[in-house]
Parts: C-alpha cells; structure tokens; sequence
C-alpha cells in the first residue's frame, strides 16, 4: 500500500470513530491548591478535585496514600498529607488515578463509572459503553505511551467493525488493523498516525 492509501484509510477511520461517539472531551482539573505546614501538605482544594472527576474523594485518598507511601486524611474539603509534597508530584498522581479509574480505555472520554460486576471492578463509559476491568496505570499514559510509524507492537483486537476494519486500543491511541478477527493478538506495524488514531498493518500473528 503507497502513502495515499493510508492517508485515505486513517480519514476513513477518524470518521468511523467520529461516529462511534468519540469523545476527546479532556477534563480541566483544578490544580492542587496547597499549602505546607512543617512536615505536613494540605491540598486545600481535595474535594473540588474529587468532585471534577466525580469520584469518591475516599477512594482517591485511597490511592495516594498507597502511591505515596504516607498517611493521608481527608477534614472538610481538604487532604492531610503526611509529608512535603510537592503540587506537581499530586498532579502527576491526580493524573495517573485518571489513566486508571476514570478515563474510557477506548474514547478517552472522562463519562464513566465505575461498576461492580461479579467480583471484577469494571470502568464503564457512557460515551462509547465500552466496559474494561480496571487496570492500574502505573506511569502517567503522557509519558511513556508514545507509539510511532514505523515501529512495531503486539496488540490485541478488541473489535471488528461494520466495514471489516480491526481496531485495537493501545497506550492511549485507537489503531485501525485491516484483515483481523476479534480477540486475536497480532504484532502490526504502525503505518500512519495522527492525533489518537494510527492506521497498522498485521507481521506476525500468534499461533
Ligand atoms: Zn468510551
């Protein structure tokens, strides 16, 4: 395929995502307001944040208090943070919580919920009704997700669509692979990129 075709085929498939709903909507999340007192970080605007990203503000302590290693107590509308932290080490891990309990995997589309079903936590997206067990970020996806032309992945296909295209979410981007079946696990190279959407051609596929 020449670089027209795939030009043609990522335009094809930006509206074909465009359609499904596709919602790049980012949330604004207010940055942590904080003060230091001695050895202790108080975000004074906790549940403001909480309330933006519209999840139990216990839960989120939850997770700090896990990620830092520290005590953390919630009074009124702010955290109590057991130690020095910096604003943007709590934006960093605001954003990491995001990737993880908040942002669709599919759409990127902050209108979620999360929903107990069986004994799996799942984040559910109103946007897209795309359904993902939760799975833990570990590094922020900005930092380390980049995929590039050219270079390849192992990717799973976790649907098919109406004109026969694959599609595949991998670190934050959807890929269009054309001649895949659903639920196969295939290494593609990355043909075209632009924005959130990349266009791959299957190299290898698992036995
Ligand atoms: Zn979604």
């Amino acid at each position: 395929m020449d670089n027209q075709n795939y030009e043609d085929l990522l335009k094809k498939a930006e509206s074909v995502l465009s359609k499904s709903n596709m919602n790049q909507q980012r949330l604004q999340i207010p940055d942590p307001d904080i003060i230091q007192e001695g050895k202790v970080t108080i975000v004074r605007n906790f549940i403001d944040i909480a309330d933006m990203i519209n999840r139990d503000p216990k839960h989120i302590a939850k997770f700090l208090m896990t990620e830092f290693g520290i005590g953390v107590t919630i009074t009124g509308r702010r955290l109590i943070i057991n130690r020095k932290i910096s604003a943007d080490q709590i934006s960093s891990k605001i954003k990491q919580y995001m990737d993880s309990y908040v942002i669709c995997y599919e759409c990127n589309s902050p209108d979620t919920e999360i929903q107990k079903i069986g004994r799996t936590y799942v984040l559910s997206c109103k946007a897209c009704g795309a359904q993902h067990p939760i799975r833990i970020v570990n590094e922020s996806r900005d930092d380390d997700t980049k995929i590039e032309e050219g270079k390849e992945y192992t990717v799973e296909i976790s649907k098919v669509g109406n004109s026969g295209e694959g599609r595949a979410f991998y670190r934050g981007f959807n890929i269009f692979v054309p001649g895949v079946r659903r639920g196969e696990t295939v290494k593609v190279v990355i043909k075209k990129i632009r924005n959130n959407t990349a266009i791959a051609e299957v190299v290898d596929r698992e036995k």
